[in-house]
């Protein structure tokens, strides 16, 4: 099976609650609303947008571990959305999240052995201690863990050690999908590139596939084969990693790009700088027709407030935007770009 994770039509509204009881629902949070996307095996999809656009919501909804509120998650071939909970949890193992702070979710009074065994205990892997050993030794290596690390307590290791345990954490399940939410950005710079390398070399080692969701595009360029990048609940764009850096099509992609800082100081920066009017709406009052006319630079009269874009499929892409050809070939200026 070439894909392993598919997506369709996923949403996830969450009620605003009102009253002394918190039971009038006054509204929905629309965290995601309507995603459409494949994750293939082997492959990383990177996933970024602005906080509060629901990217950690689509990962969550992913696992079932916030459930959908409609839509289908399949994984493997299988209907997770309709999965009896009992079941469900046996399908954990082949499903693991890395979180962004290991700290907060990493039991401070327990030491390692005890983190990695109680998950191997859980899902019934190894027949015998030495055989558990055995498997958390393995992953001890796998992550550039040494094995006094066992003994130890999360407090007692540097950020991005505490990186390794919780990816050690999922590891040792043996799980063919990760899903890591903003997996380095608590670390210092630094360390950033080496958990990106160690979360590649595993990935070229166990054939692992990985969602990874990060507000940073620069992080996950490198380790992606397919971006998707989320606005006010929905995808608006999506591709292949090369071609979404080198030539974004939606006016959102466009502006998150030119925000990126150019790497080499001493090389002029000629790209076009978008700025963005306004701050991200509510997604519980989102706007009407394409989410993002209210601060889309190439925003035209009616169209964009009227009509939903589909995103539909341009050359190697997947864009939700009614204008973008005209707007890639330059016959659609921006309203204010500031040159
Ligand atoms: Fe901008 Fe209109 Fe395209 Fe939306 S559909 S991104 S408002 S040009
Ligand atoms: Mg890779």
């Amino acid at each position: 099976n070439e894909t392993l994770v598919e997506v369709r039509d996923l949403k996830v509204h969450f009620p605003i609650t009102r009253g002394v009881l918190f039971d009038r629902v006054v509204g929905h949070v629309k965290a995601v609303d309507g995603v459409d996307l494949d994750i293939p095996r082997g492959r990383t999809y990177g996933l970024v947008g602005e906080s509060g656009c629901g990217k950690s919501t689509l990962g969550r909804a992913l696992l079932q571990l916030t459930p959908p509120t409609s839509g289908k998650v399949s994984f493997d071939g299988i209907d997770l959305t309709r999965m009896p909970p009992a079941k469900l949890r046996g399908m954990r193992r082949r499903m693991q999240m890395i979180f962004q702070d290991p700290m907060s979710s990493l039991d401070p009074r327990q030491n390692v052995e005890s983190i990695l065994t109680e998950g191997l205990q859980a899902h019934g892997i190894g027949d015998s201690r030495d055989e558990r050993r055995r498997i958390i030794s393995e992953t001890l290596d796998a992550v550039g863990l040494p094995r006094w690390a066992l003994s130890r307590y999360p407090h007692e290791f540097s950020g991005g050690q505490r990186q390794r345990i919780g990816i050690a954490r999922a590891l040792v399940l043996g799980p063919e999908l990760i899903v890591a939410d903003e997996p380095v950005s608590a670390l210092d710079v630094s360390i950033q590139a080496q958990v990106v390398n160690l979360l590649d070399e595993l990935q070229d080692n166990l054939g692992l596939t990985y969602l990874v969701i990060a507000h940073d595009l620069a992080v996950v360029r490198h380790i992606s084969d397919v971006v998707g990048v989320m606005y006010l609940g929905a995808l608006v764009e999506e591709a292949p990693s090369d071609r979404l850096y080198t030539e974004p099509l939606h006016p959102y992609t466009r502006a998150l790009m030119s925000a990126v800082p150019v790497p080499d100081p001493e090389v002029e920066d000629r790209r076009e700088r978008i700025l963005l009017a306004g701050d991200l709406p509510s997604p519980a009052n989102p706007p009407s027709g394409c989410r993002f006319h209210t601060r889309c630079p190439w925003a035209q009269p009616t169209r964009c407030a009227e009509e939903r874009p589909a995103l539909r499929q341009i050359g190697r892409s997947r864009v939700a935007c009614h204008w973008a050809e005209q707007i890639a070939s330059g016959e659609l200026r921006p309203h204010s770009v500031d040159a």
